[in-house]
């Protein structure tokens, strides 16, 4: 027998690993650069990783109290309810648990094209179709209510991703209560801060909190290095607090990442440097780097450089790992997640020379 008809669902496509590449190209791992799923170079915070330590020889037991001591930590930090925090694993756990919560089957989301894949996905494993609405490569992906809103038709879920992966553009506030304003009263708008702690705007969880027509998402996975561990939440308004014990996968956010995020959130240095390093870097990028680049707010830069593929290919032979975006609809772009200062000072280098060498004109 078979799986039912997945026809409709693609699969995700990540950024290479590094084991993978060093194999494929017979060199230690050590010589890679990997700058292809925006991870934190710094690695995880120190507190994270001794709390794992510590906590190691409890996991016999369902994490229960550090979900809940996670979820009240979260609460105070941005001054919510503690029923309006939805801890899951990664961001990706809370698309899916928004997508229960909301989803009726034949229900449609509106996702930015291009953008992040697995909020469609999400959407398509509960039965809903999809629409998207387009961000324009020609205005610099330029967020606005009104692109959205003129592809608006009806969807129960809107997603907004500030900073947009993968051009690192911003949506702002006025724009997003603009979008929350005009769509139905049955939308829910999903404002994803995946790179929130890295931009310089505020974040909209304070919409959540007023609104009940907002839901924001973050993730322990960029700017506080723990990806591996995926452990992520939400923030939804009040009267959907009620929602999340018939939605959520018991004890999906395991004890180790609910106990590292915990120490992590302590650990407001290593929080401070990844977001010094990654601004630094992203500029670093977009005055060095002999491409045309995209204003970041992210821990990322998208570059358009003819054949992003061809691009992607010859960096990697040259030991930088970068992400080719033909996965989201930009064959002629590259995205280049920020190293720390030394890796991304090569990195640059090492492109700079591939763009040359691939330019049109010169010696093949
Ligand atoms: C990385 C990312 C996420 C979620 O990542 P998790 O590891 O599942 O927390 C969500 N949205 C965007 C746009 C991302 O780039």
């Amino acid at each position: 027998m078979d799986p039912r008809d997945l026809s409709h669902h693609s699969p995700y496509v990540p950024g290479r690993g590094v084991e993978e590449v060093a194999r494929e190209l017979g060199i230690d791992r050590s010589e890679l650069i990997k700058l292809s799923s925006n991870e934190n170079p710094h690695g995880p915070s120190p507190a994270a990783v001794e709390a794992i330590h510590e906590h190691a020889e409890r996991v016999n037991v369902y994490p229960k109290s550090s979900h809940t001591d996670l979820t009240a930590r979260i609460a105070e930090k941005w001054d919510v309810g503690a029923e309006q925090v939805w801890v899951s694993p990664g961001a990706d756990g809370s698309i899916d648990y928004l997508s229960r919560a909301a989803l009726e089957p034949d229900d449609r989301v509106l996702v930015p094209d291009p953008g992040f894949a697995y909020y469609a996905m999400s959407a398509r494993y509960h039965h809903a179709a999809v629409e998207t609405y387009p961000l324009s490569i020609e205005d610099g992906f330029t967020q606005t209510a009104e692109d959205v809103l003129s592809a608006y038709g009806g969807e129960r879920v809107v997603y907004l991703t500030s900073p947009h992966n993968p051009s690192g553009s911003v949506i702002s506030h006025e724009a997003i209560r603009t979008v929350a304003d005009a769509t139905a009263e049955s939308t829910l708008v999903v404002v994803d801060e995946a790179y929130g702690e890295f931009a310089e705007v505020e974040s909209a969880i304070p919409l959540a909190d007023e609104r009940d027509d907002v839901a924001v998402l973050r993730t322990f996975s960029k700017a506080y290095g723990l990806a591996g561990l995926r452990i992520g939440y939400s923030v939804v308004p009040e009267g959907w607090g009620e929602a999340y014990a018939r939605v959520n996968t018991p004890f999906a956010a395991s004890e180790l990442a609910c106990r590292a995020a915990l120490a992590a959130l302590d650990d407001e240095a290593h929080v401070r440097e990844s977001v010094d390093t990654a601004r630094w870097a992203r500029s670093y990028i977009a005055d060095e780097l002999d491409a045309e680049t995209f204003d970041s707010d992210g821990n990322f830069v998208l570059a358009r450089v003819g054949d992003g593929a061809a691009v992607a290919e010859a960096a990697q032979e040259r030991g930088v790992i970068i992400r080719d975006c033909g996965s989201f609809g930009l064959p002629e772009c590259v995205r280049i997640s920020t190293g720390t200062r030394e890796e991304t000072r090569e990195a640059v280098d090492r492109l700079n020379t591939v763009l040359a060498a691939l330019e049109p004109g010169a010696e093949a």
